[in-house]
Order: C-alpha cells, then sequence, then structure tokens
C-alpha cells in the first residue's frame, strides 16, 4: 500500500506530551497527523493526574500554608489558617482546564485531528477508536504515546479515599491528619512532602535503605532532614505486608511487625506500562513484564513504522524527556535528520524543598577514578537566599581538577529546577568554571550562587596547585 492510501501519515496513541510533540512534528513536516486519546485525557496523564496538577497543587500548598515565609514572618505564619481540599483544587482545576485548551488549540492550529476513544489495533497499519466516535483508521506511521498507570498489588484494596494511589490522593475529601505513604520514589516522596507541609503527621515506608537513591546523598540527607522538621517519620528496609481499612482509618503492617495506624495510605510503588487496550498483538508486538515496550534508539519497536516514546519505554519518564522522544520520533519516521537525545537530561524533584541536577554525581566520578573538585554555594551567603527566606538552599558543582569543565550541578532550594538549566548549558557548551566565574550575573539573584561556587572551586584547585608546586 503506498502512503497516499492510508488516512493519515502518523497517527500518534495518546496524547501526553510524547504524542503530542510527535504529533505536531509531523504537522510542521507537511503530514496528516492525528492523535487518538480518551474523551477527558486530553493532554495525557501529565495534564490531567500526573506533572500539572501535582505541581499546581504544590504551589497551592506553598502559598496558603505561607511555609517559604516563615523564615521571616516566623513559624506561625500562614496565608490560611484552615486549608480545605476546595483552596487547593481549585488552583489544581483553573490550571488543568487552561492548559487542556492551550493542548487542542495547539493541535488545532497545527491541522492535527484528535479522535477520541481508546485506540486498539486491527492490524499493524489499522487501529479502531472505540467509546467515542467509533472509528477505524489507517496510518502509514504510528507513535505509540499510552503512558503508564500507577500499579497496584494485588493484596491491596484500593477504596479511593482510605486507600489511594497517585490518581485518587488528588480525589480525596479533606486532607487527612496522617497518612502512611508506601514508596520513596519521587511521586511517593512529593506527596509526602506536600501532605506534610499541611500538617499531616506522615510515615513513609520503602523497603529500600533509603529514598531517591539516583540524587546527590548530601541534598537527600538534607531533604530527608527538612522532611523530619515536617514530622516525616521514615521507615525504610521494612515492607509492607498488608494495608487493613477499618471504619476509623486504615492499619499498614510491615513485615517486621510494627503496624502503622493512619486515616489514609498512599500506595506509590511504581507505574504499569498503559498498554492493556492497544491490542498490541494484531500487530505483532510484545511488552516486558511491567506492560512497557522496548524501543532502538530512534524509538522504533521491532515494527519499523511502529514507534513507542514516553512513559511507557521506561526511564527517566519525565515530561520533558517524553516531549523530545515523540518529536525525534516523528522526525525520524519521515526521513528527516535529527541529532540523538544528549545524555546531559536535566533532572527535577518537586519535594518541598526542590532538587534538581544535570550531569554527574561524586559517587560516578569517584568510580571512575575521575579528579573533580566541589565548588558550593549556600543560599545563605546570597543577598537573594536572605530577601526570599531561603537559608537552607545550596548549589553545588562538580569541576574536573584538571581541565576544569564543568562535570554536574547539584542545587537544592529555591527555584533549583530553573536554575540547574544555567548550569546545563555551560556543560552542553563543554564550558569551564571560568566562564562562570569571569560572567556577571543580576544581583541580586540566585543565580549568582554559580560565580560563588565556581570562584570556590577555582580557590580550591588553586590552593592545591600552590602545594603542589
Ligand atoms: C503524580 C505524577 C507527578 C509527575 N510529576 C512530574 C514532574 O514534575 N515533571 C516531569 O517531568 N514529569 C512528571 N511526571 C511524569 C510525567 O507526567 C510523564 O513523564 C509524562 O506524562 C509522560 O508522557 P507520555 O507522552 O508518556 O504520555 P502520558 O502523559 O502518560 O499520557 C498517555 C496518554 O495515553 C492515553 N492512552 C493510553 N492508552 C490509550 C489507548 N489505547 N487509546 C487512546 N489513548 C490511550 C492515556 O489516556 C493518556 O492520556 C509525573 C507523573 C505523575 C504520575
Amino acid at each position: 500500500m503506498s502512503s497516499h492510501e492510508y488516512d493519515y501519515d502518523l497517527l500518534v496513541i495518546g496524547s501526553g506530551p510524547g504524542g503530542q510533540r510527535a504529533a505536531i512534528a509531523a504537522a510542521k513536516l507537511g503530514k496528516r497527523a492525528a492523535v487518538v486519546d480518551r474523551r477527558g485525557m486530553v493532554g495525557g496523564v501529565c495534564l490531567n493526574t500526573g506533572t500539572i496538577p501535582s505541581k499546581t497543587l504544590r504551589e497551592a500548598v506553598l502559598y496558603l500554608t505561607g511555609m517559604t515565609q516563615r523564615e521571616m514572618y516566623g513559624a506561625s505564619y500562614r496565608v490560611k489558617t484552615d486549608i480545605t481540599v476546595a483552596d487547593l483544587t481549585a488552583r489544581t482545576q483553573h490550571v488543568v482546564g487552561r492548559e487542556v485548551e492551550v493542548v487542542r488549540h495547539q493541535l488545532l492550529r497545527n491541522h492535527v485531528d484528535l479522535l477520541l476513544g481508546t485506540a486498539t489495533f486491527v492490524d499493524e497499519h489499522t487501529v479502531s477508536v472505540a467509546g467515542g466516535e467509533h472509528l477505524r483508521v489507517s496510518a502509514d506511521k504510528i507513535v505509540l504515546a499510552p503512558g503508564t498507570r500507577p500499579a497496584r498489588p494485588e493484596n491491596v484494596e484500593f477504596d479511593d479515599q482510605r486507600v489511594v494511589d497517585s490518581d485518587g490522593v488528588l480525589n480525596l475529601e479533606h486532607i487527612p491528619t496522617t497518612m502512611v505513604v508506601v514508596g520513596a520514589g519521587v511521586i511517593g516522596i512529593e506527596y509526602a512532602s506536600m501532605f506534610a507541609a499541611l500538617g499531616t503527621r506522615v510515615t513513609v515506608v520503602d523497603q529500600r535503605p533509603n529514598m531517591l537513591e539516583f540524587c546527590d546523598s548530601e541534598i537527600v540527607d538534607s531533604l530527608r532532614f527538612h522532611l523530619r522538621d515536617l514530622s516525616v517519620a521514615f521507615r525504610f528496609g521494612e515492607q509492607v505486608e498488608r494495608v487493613e481499612v477499618a471504619e476509623a482509618g486504615t492499619i499498614t503492617t510491615l513485615a517486621s511487625g510494627k503496624r502503622i495506624a493512619a486515616e489514609t495510605v498512599m500506595y506509590s510503588a511504581g507505574r504499569q506500562g498503559a498498554t492493556d487496550d492497544l491490542g498490541l498483538d494484531n500487530a505483532g508486538i510484545e511488552t516486558n513484564s511491567r506492560g512497557r515496550l522496548d524501543v532502538d534508539e530512534h524509538f522504533r519497536t521491532k515494527l519499523d513504522h511502529i514507534y513507542a516514546v514516553g512513559d511507557v519505554i521506561g526511564f527517566p519518564a519525565l515530561a520533558a524527556t517524553s516531549m523530545e522522544q515523540g518529536r525525534h520520533a516523528a522526525l525520524h519516521a519521515f526521513g528527516e535528520r535529527v541529532s540523538a537525545l544528549g545524555e546531559m537530561q536535566p533532572i527535577g524533584v518537586y519535594t518541598i524543598p526542590e532538587i534538581s541536577y544535570v550531569g554527574r554525581h561524586e559517587g560516578d566520578l569517584t568510580d571512575d577514578s575521575v579528579p573533580y573538585e566541589v565548588g558550593l554555594s549556600r543560599y545563605r551567603e546570597l543577598a537573594r537566599g536572605q530577601i526570599v527566606g531561603d537559608p537552607y538552599g545550596m548549589l553545588k558543582l562538580l569541576v574536573h581538577a584538571e581541565d576544569r569543565t564543568l562535570l554536574g550541578v547539584h542545587v537544592f532550594g529555591t527555584a533549583a529546577t530553573d536554575l540547574v538549566h544555567i548550569g546545563q548549558a555551560v556543560m552542553g557548551c563543554g564550558g569551564t568554571i571560568d566562564y562562570l566565574v569571569d560572567a556577571v550575573f543580576n544581583y541580586p539573584t540566585l543565580s549568582e550562587s554559580y560565580k560563588v561556587a565556581a570562584l570556590d572551586a577555582t580557590n580550591k584547585l588553586r590552593a592545591l596547585d600552590r602545594l603542589v608546586r
């Protein structure tokens, strides 16, 4: 069949960040593109249950609790004393509603058709769309971006009020006074810190010995200290045996015999590829044990014309990476030149306080015997740090001890997820810390921390030089 005989040049399943970018990239090339998603899910998990609602909720928590202002106005400072779920969800609904419109508008402007319903393969070029429009469409190329859903252990009964996952937590009717968070991954710890900020007494349980093991260990220690200060208790190295629901709350029993009573349990124990409805058998594609899809470096499945991008292909499972994967897949599908996704992807963890990093870690530099020096800047030494009232924030640069190139940037505290991009740009251009030492930064800013940390590293390297000579 020639490409003209298909309904579309590109059909995308899933309208999250990966799917949107794939469809729009194809449309920009003049291709006929369509995106399928379920009614009420335009914008994907990202917009409806994941990134955007959780980050908006976090913003509402920070504002209403007055947390970030307490350094200035005292520990009892609050914008609102009795914060309700309605206070929090008002902001979320507003932002999600607007963002859905932005996505719809972008698709419309680029002449990408939006087909509403659940997509299932009929054969390797044909998909039926059911539940909404009841269509059957064919396409020359297909991009799968169906995302993931929370994994639900079989022995736990979720009732979406007492026992919830990261979808259900958005629909709680009131803010619990006590909560167990099972799973100390990014989502679990982000929600643990939000509820702790709201005054919920949170216990985090994880079978691993620590949390966020992919982040800088010094920064994870700082986060742990802060969360403890918000009355978060940690039970690491512990396995959950069962969760029982009673009239007044829940009891979580650990394999060690400990029992934890809490009003609500939030399970955040991994995510499963949302591939069940795709009818992949009809296209001859298999998933791995977690319902995920394997792809090559251009995001092709084992069939040359079917690509997969976003969370369904696994790590790092972030919105920005999914977008780039989607764009890359579409360009590759239509024979456009496309550069490989760089290894230098920033990671952002929106805990309270937030964490972000790009590049290498002290541990792996040591393992690889790379000589490095650390340049440190603490927000409390910056005028801007004092003004915003963030005494604990810090920026850490890892610098090659011989050629002075920037190897890694690790940030903790206010605006960490934005600040990291300055370091990313310097690293992307192969820059050294000399650029940061010589650059003039606006004053007073938190960006200035780069100059302070670069000077710190320079001074340490100089001191070493003097001793060696
Ligand atoms: C609580 C939470 C917080 C997060 N916070 C962040 C964050 O702060 N920063 C960040 O970068 N990332 C964050 N993420 C991850 C981010 O949301 C994902 O990386 C991103 O959404 C993945 O995009 P995607 O393209 O894979 O599609 P998704 O956003 O996962 O969307 C997939 C879409 O496919 C649709 N679909 C699936 N199967 C079918 C079918 N058969 N037919 C039709 N449609 C189908 C689904 O309905 C869904 O709308 C968070 C995730 C969660 C759960």
